[in-house]
């Protein structure tokens, strides 16, 4: 009897173990894990080989777990009728009810419990047990991988695609959560997975800001854009922007050019051209190869819609860069909890990321880039000083126009916040 009762708690045991190990191998930090396996723990490196196979791995525990889960119940009801003889009834009740209780305790909620807690070491700690079961249950493992492979090819799942963009980007939201990766480093490697998809009509700066010459300008005229401008890369067209012919740089004309008489067409430089739908990640391939810094962005009617600069690009990942001569501008600023001042050249999806808001897929009101697209598209005309519209629960008004251009807007963000309806909540139950 004492042996039946000892081989009772093995198998209660051996089920706390198995229930332990399936939710530490499934919840177990692979980075981690690989981390530590790298600096020559072997542990680690069965972990990883293990959950490499996790089919067999699952079919292993669940028949491992079954098996003493069985044993031990029908050893238990044996045990309760030789201690309750001759009420067979009350004996296979009480059996039943008390082992449930014992495996569903300390066979299933302990372990699993600690095991989420722990999951590295825990894994780390069963695997070469589990290894060595893996072994020895292989004849019977392999009759329910058979089972499993033929059951997934009745029910194909078409929907695994790997992991997607947005996945990634939660697991990093998710470790900037835990603290594992600080906001800058998520940041940096946020802007890195979605610098793919960002198009070159996203970043250009557009034709209206464009400081270029024309190709007969005079010297003087073009040290005075130099040193007005403050960029190092002119653009020159032969009789308007439409046909721009190469750059002239700011070093090749203070050098070469403007003291001497060597004539400014003697110094320009080839230029390239792209299109508004060129994926920046191509583009800055091309600069790079070609040395180049600065492309012509040219419309689908190939009219020069704006100029794309290497800076431009790489702003995309790093965030803004200031040089030493450019006036910091703020294009989003936020002037109170639910106010913000707008520049008219701020990045409409720039603004909708900073306000939290997601537009679902083919429901934008404009096609626009900018933020000064974005409302008059919605304004329906050329913006006035005064105009406002109320659009995505914002109440937006324009406040400077410079020319045909909104300079800046503000925005009054009127949407309840999750905040907001707590504490509305909360109120009512207190009334
Ligand atoms: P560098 O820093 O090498 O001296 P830069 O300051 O002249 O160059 P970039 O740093 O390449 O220019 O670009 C800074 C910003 O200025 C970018 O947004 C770019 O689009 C814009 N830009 C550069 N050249 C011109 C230009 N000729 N006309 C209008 N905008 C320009």
């Amino acid at each position: 009897m004492e042996i039946m009762l000892v081989i009772v708690l093995c198998c209660v045991v051996m089920s706390a173990y198995f229930s332990a190990t399936e939710t530490a191998f499934s919840t177990f930090n692979r980075i981690r894990m690989k981390n530590i396996a790298e600096k020559g723990n072997k542990r680690a490196e069965l972990v990883l080989k293990l959950s490499e196979n996790y089919d067999t791995l699952i079919s292993t525990i669940l028949i491992g777990n079954n098996i003493v889960n069985i044993l031990a119940s029908s050893l238990a009801t044996l045990l309760f009728a030789m201690w309750i003889v001759g009420n067979e009834g009350l004996s296979t009740t009480l059996s039943t009810v008390v082992m449930t209780l014992i495996v569903l305790t300390f066979g299933e909620i302990v372990p699993k419990t600690l095991a989420k807690q722990f999951p590295e070491k825990f894994s780390m700690f069963s695997a070469p047990l589990i290894n060595l079961l893996r072994i020895v249950l292989w004849p019977i493992s392999i009759i329910f991988r058979g089972l499993q492979k033929f059951l997934s090819k009745i029910f194909k799942n078409d929907d695994d695609k790997g992991m997607t963009e947005e996945e990634l980007i939660s697991i990093i939201e998710e470790a900037e959560e835990d603290g594992g990766l600080d906001e800058e480093e998520g940041t940096l490697i946020k802007s890195a997975i979605e610098f793919n998809d960002m198009e070159v009509s996203e970043i250009l700066t557009p034709r209206i800001d464009i400081t270029a010459v024309r190709s007969d300008v005079s010297k003087e005229e073009l040290a005075k854009v130099y040193a007005e401008s403050g960029y190092s890369r002119i653009p020159i067209y032969e009789s308007d922007l439409d046909n721009i012919t190469g750059i002239v740089y700011y070093k090749d004309f203070f050098t070469e050019c403007y003291h001497t008489d060597t004539p400014i067409s003697e110094i320009v430089k080839p230029i390239i051209f792209v299109t508004k739908t060129q994926k920046i990640n191509d583009l800055l391939k091309d600069l790079q190869e070609k040395q180049l810094h600065l492309a012509v962005v040219s419309d689908e009617y190939g009219s020069t819609a704006g100029i794309v600069t290497l800076e431009d690009i790489i702003e995309e990942i790093v965030g803004e860069i200031w040089d030493e001569h450019d006036e910091i501008v703020e294009e989003i600023k936020q002037i109170s909890e639910k106010e913000y001042i707008v520049s008219g050249k701020a990045n409409i999806d720039k603004l909708f990321d900073e306000l939290d808001i997601e537009l679902p897929e083919g429901e934008e009101e404009s096609d626009a880039m900018t933020v000064n697209g974005w409302a008059m598209d919605i304004l329906g005309k050329i913006a006035e000083e005064g105009d406002s519209f109320e659009a995505l629960g914002l109440t937006v008004k324009v406040l400077k126009m410079e020319g045909r251009r909104i300079e800046n807007l503000h925005i009054l963000d009127t949407r309840v916040s999750e905040d907001d309806e707590a504490d509305d909540d909360a109120a009512e139950t207190e009334e």
